[in-house]
């Protein structure tokens, strides 16, 4: 089964609001086998409104709207579709009530006359209870099969109405049609540390190998995520074909995968220590406590993390790290053998046996010819052992410093995968 999506809202198409509702639309629906055929958003205008439902009833015959409920002149959605269905608005005694029940327990009465609006409804139409608001939702059929749901704009109105009332309903008539149910499932397999396109080397041309499963690569922050979809599948083939693909990807790409799903590599790294009865302190300069943040947000942590030393200026390096003052003077602060001696540092003072290190230039000021903005030293120890990077990363302030935390976890979790 196939729908169409319509948000409205001027905020909407102006970006002040960020379109919530279609991302919970998209998961849910997807889950329950619906598969969106078109997403669309319109500003409050009742043409554009007609044009993009009208649009969406030829294309695939169901079409699905949040928004524009409202008791407001800027509320035209109702008006728009009934008029489109060809059926008048009448008073629906039962909405009336309601309503009117709902503004004496709020102390606000009489109801404003205005709110009697919302007891309209288009003859005919089945009405959605939403007991968190005042605009219920309405599901608009016609004799040719096709539907029109109308859902409030109220984040937390439509998902209790998609939920209670809507899901239900389009599964029931989903099973009319069809033998079994088909539902649209994702697996993400998450990497970092390999640029997009030598990823995408790596993996080879798998689109064959995978079919019918689609791949996508969404690079962030925090590397490139392989998403695998299966489409419209029985359930249980979708599974086993995400796995199939899963696995097939994950024996490419090597250790390069941390894991899957939403998984954060600062858990992983904790996990990797635990595992080898390892303790953790950081030393972080441009990061400024980036990376304490992401290990301390995993329930615990406590177990394996000892703390951490932001080092921010040259003579707190000194006196708190130990970073000997010529070494400063004579690389600066962003420098190999000042990451070393940070990382080092971190070990003798924190009594840690594994530290993460970093000290970058994060920007927009400070770069020179030989050090850009962007230019970051990662070091991280376990026991004995050392490894230092410099890497340069793209983007504005707040990105390097994100990325350089992540590299920086990274490299300990590869220096742990080979250590025992
Ligand atoms: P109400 O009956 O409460 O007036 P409505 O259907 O008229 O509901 P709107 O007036 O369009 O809804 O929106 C109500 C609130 O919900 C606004 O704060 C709006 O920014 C927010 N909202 C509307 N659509 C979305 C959306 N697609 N995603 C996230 N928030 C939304
Ligand atoms: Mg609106």
């Amino acid at each position: 089964m196939k729908l169409d999506v319509v948000t409205i809202g001027n905020e909407l198409v102006l970006g002040l609001t960020v379109d919530t509702n279609a991302a919970e639309l998209g998961r849910a629906l997807a889950a329950a086998g619906v598969e969106i055929a078109r997403h669309t958003t319109v500003p409050d205008r009742p043409d554009d409104i007609r044009a993009a439902v009208a649009e969406a009833l030829d294309r695939t015959g169901v079409v699905l709207t949040t928004g524009g409920l409202g008791p407001t002149r800027d509320d035209m959605t109702k008006q728009v579709v009934a008029e489109l269905f060809g059926k008048p608005l009448v008073t629906d005694a039962g909405v009336l009530r309601a309503l009117e029940a709902r503004f004496k327990k709020l102390g606000r009465w009489p109801m404003p006359a205005v709110n009697r609006t919302q007891a309209e409804v288009p003859e005919g139409a089945t009405v959605l209870p939403n007991p968190r608001g005042t605009a219920p939702g309405l599901w608009i059929e016609d004799g040719r099969g096709r539907v029109a749901i109308l859902l409030p704009g109220v984040p937390r109105e439509m998902r209790g109405l998609l939920v209670e009332e809507v899901l239900p309903r389009l599964v029931r008539r989903q099973g009319r049609g069809e033998t079994g149910s088909r539902v649209v499932l994702s697996r993400v397999l998450r990497t970092t540390g390999v640029p997009e396109s030598a990823l995408a080397e790596r993996v080879g041309p798998v689109e064959d190998e995978i079919a019918p499963l689609t791949l996508a690569s969404l690079p962030s922050e925090a590397g490139v995520d392989l998403r695998l979809t299966a489409w419209a599948l029985e359930p249980s083939a979708a599974e086993r074909q995400l796995a199939a693909a899963a696995a097939l990807l994950r024996e490419r790409l090597e250790d390069h995968c941390y894991g899957e799903g939403d998984t954060d590599l600062a858990a992983v790294v904790l996990a990797l220590l635990r595992a080898r009865h390892r303790k953790l302190a950081v030393a972080e300069s441009c990061t400024g406590g980036l990376i304490g943040a992401r290990i301390t947000a995993i329930p615990g942590a406590s177990d394996t993390f000892l703390g951490g030393v932001v080092a921010y200026a040259d003579d707190v390096k000194r006196a708190t790290l130990g970073v000997p003052a010529e070494i400063l003077e004579q690389h600066g602060a962003v420098s190999e053998p000042a990451v070393r001696a940070i990382a080092e540092g971190a070990q003798r003072m924190l009594g840690a046996e594994c530290t993460i290190a970093v000290t970058g230039i994060a920007g927009p000021g400070g770069g020179t010819p030989e050090k850009p903005v962007g230019t970051v030293w990662i070091g991280a120890r376990v026991g004995d052992e050392v490894r230092t990077v410099k890497r340069v990363f793209p983007g504005n302030r707040d990105e390097i410093r994100q990325r350089a935390a992540q590299a920086a976890l990274d490299l300990l979790r590869r220096m742990l995968l080979r250590s025992s």
